[in-house]
Parts: C-alpha cells; structure tokens; sequence
C-alpha cells in the first residue's frame, strides 16, 4: 500500500535527511548501521562489520534507514516526534496501527468504508 504523499510536507525528503544525518545513519531504537544513499553496500559492509552486525547483511533491506512519525500523524515534524529507525524497528513501531491505517489508506484511494467497519 502506498504512502499518502500529500499527508507530508512538501520539504519531508530534507526533513528527514537531516534527522538521519543527525543519528549518524544508525538505527536510534537498535544502533543498527543504515546505508547512507551515497554510500556503496562494501563501504556498509565494512562500517556494519566494525559494529558488529556483518551476521545479517545477506538481508540488505534490513539496512534501510526511515523516518518515523512516533505519534503516526505525517503532520507532525516536531523533532521530538520523529526518529530515524531501520526498516525492521519502524515496521515494529507502525504495527500496533497498521489496522487502521489499512483501512484510512483505503478510503482515501477511493474504496467505500464497509457498513458497520468502526475500524478506522
Ligand atoms: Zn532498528
């Protein structure tokens, strides 16, 4: 299911880069290493190797660095609302409200709310 890119700021991609930035693309919930776009997937071998996570690079999209909204509202940029995870923390974090989300995605795509759905 796709983002609602018109739920974010128009300068979210700046936002967010400079939060990563910031946390040294590394995880904030996990310390995990994230690749920075710049940089190529042997120089985050060597960087993961160093800290002690070379183990799982075999799964390369468990190196994603995100940006997470902590109370789920895109609106939201207050800086103490937001975290740079890795894509495994951030799937963790979003878990709880996926349900909902699923169903406010929905809608908004279009799709009629099912009669009696108090889900969302
Ligand atoms: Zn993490």
């Amino acid at each position: 299911m796709p983002i609602i890119r018109e739920r974010y700021s128009d300068d979210w991609p700046q936002r967010a880069r400079v939060l990563k930035d910031a946390a040294g693309w590394t995880c904030q919930q996990c310390d995990r290493p994230c690749r920075r776009p710049e940089e190529s997937w042997a120089e985050l071998e060597q960087r993961a190797i160093a800290l002690g996570w070379g183990l799982e690079l075999h799964r390369p999209g468990r190196f994603v660095l995100t940006t997470a909204h902590i109370d789920q509202n895109p609106a939201n940029n207050d800086p103490a609302n937001l975290a740079a995870l890795c894509s495994s923390c951030h799937l963790r974090h979003d878990t709880p409200h996926r349900t909902g989300n699923r169903q406010r995605k929905r809608e908004y795509f279009g799709q009629l709310p099912l009669l009696g759905n108090d889900d969302g």
